[in-house]
């Protein structure tokens, strides 16, 4: 048994570029029969740096991405890249504002895509055949694969002859109590997608979260208390900060406030401007379901609703139960890094197919 498991091994050397706290980090983490011989993770964002350092015991890269030449990632390769069964693994997370409509989706001509077309024109494009990622996978939000950045993208992996896949998903179709649509693109130099059919390599089609792709994949169903495995009791006598003021509840934009319950299925999309502005940042929780009524007046809701905890977003995203953020960050900037990170589970999904 225990040489059957060393042969099925596959040894990979990961390049994850916008590393963020770690999510794809963490996926990876999460498959059988995988080994990490090496992983380079680049961000600018010193409290991500900060957290992804405590987790993984691994300083990220911290210098913009565009200033990372060919040279030097080949030169890393070369030193690292001892065997010739060794994988090269490429995650991507490239930030997602220019492709939402807070960000004016500006798209390629935003300055924040400098870093993604950096990657696919001076490196991807120009790499040695051998220096090429074997697996890649891209995360970023919805409207992504409709831009031209993902155009620039497929192309390219046409081009150097890569079968790829494209989705949009969101957690709760894996009955994660938690909304968060996403695009993923997942691409292969080894492996064929032979089942895909007229998904395989084509930039029109996309694969949603109904698709029975997913048969079998989907966890078992639990509702948010105990999902969170919340103990009401404690909850109540516990009074602590995340609870809302009545100096908050008297404001005007709380009327459009997401309220959900421990006994629903779902929340919606958990922000890096959650806690802060009310609206579309991300669900509010009421413990006291029989206060819940039409038109509530929400300063009748105080002492009973609280704000999800930077932890409990770790696990809506499905982070290791061990995972945690560095003592002296702010809530606020723990609520910033999570609103830009991945669910984990998803992203592993992705991962296991395309690696198996
Ligand atoms: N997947 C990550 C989050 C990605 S969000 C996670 O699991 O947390 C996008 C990240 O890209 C942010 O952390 C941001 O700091 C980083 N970033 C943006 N522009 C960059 C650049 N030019 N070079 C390096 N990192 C950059």
């Amino acid at each position: 048994m225990e040489s059957l498991t060393q042969n099925n091994e596959q040894k990979i050397i990961v390049f994850e570029f916008f590393s963020g706290i770690g999510g794809m980090h963490e996926a990876l983490k999460q498959i059988n029969n995988l080994k990490i011989l090496k992983i380079f993770p680049f961000d600018i964002n010193p409290n991500a740096n900060l957290t992804y350092l405590e987790n993984f015991k691994i300083k990220p890269n911290a210098i913009s991405i565009e200033s990372f030449s060919l040279k030097d990632y080949e030169n890393l390769l070369e030193e690292n890249l001892t065997d010739n069964s060794t994988k090269i693994v490429w995650t991507m997370s490239p930030p997602c504002q220019p492709f939402t409509r807070q960000g004016n989706m500006e798209g390629l001509n935003d300055n924040r895509s400098t870093a993604f077309i950096h990657l696919m024109k001076n490196i991807f494009l120009k790499t040695k055949e051998n220096f090429l990622p074997h697996y890649l996978i891209l995360e970023n939000v919805k409207n992504f694969e409709i831009s031209e950045a993902n155009k620039m993208l497929c192309e390219s992996l046409l081009e150097k002859k890569y079968n790829f896949l494209q989705f949009l998903l969101s957690p709760i179709d894996f009955n994660i109590p938690n909304s968060r649509l996403r695009f993923y693109l997942i691409a292969s130099k080894i492996k064929k997608f032979n089942n895909e059919g007229e998904y395989t390599n084509n930039i029109n089609k996309i694969i949603t979260g109904n698709n029975n792709f997913f048969n079998n994949l989907v966890l078992p169903k639990k509702d948010i208390k105990s999902f969170l495995n919340i103990d009401i009791e404690n909850d109540y006598i516990k009074n602590s900060s995340y609870y809302l003021s009545k100096e908050i509840l008297n404001r005007k934009s709380c009327l459009s406030m997401d309220i959900t319950l421990l006994k629903n299925f779902s929340t919606n999309c958990f922000t890096k401007s959650y806690t802060k502005l009310f609206k579309g940042t991300g669900s509010i929780l009421l413990l006291d379901e029989k206060l819940y009524k039409e038109n509530l007046n929400p300063i009748d809701l105080f002492g009973h609703i609280r704000f999800f905890t930077p932890n409990e977003i770790l696990k809506f995203l499905c982070f290791d139960e061990n995972y945690y953020f560095p003592k002296d960050l702010s809530d606020k900037s723990k609520y910033k890094l999570l609103g830009n990170s991945v669910n984990v589970k998803v992203v592993n999904i992705l991962m296991n197919y395309l690696f198996n």
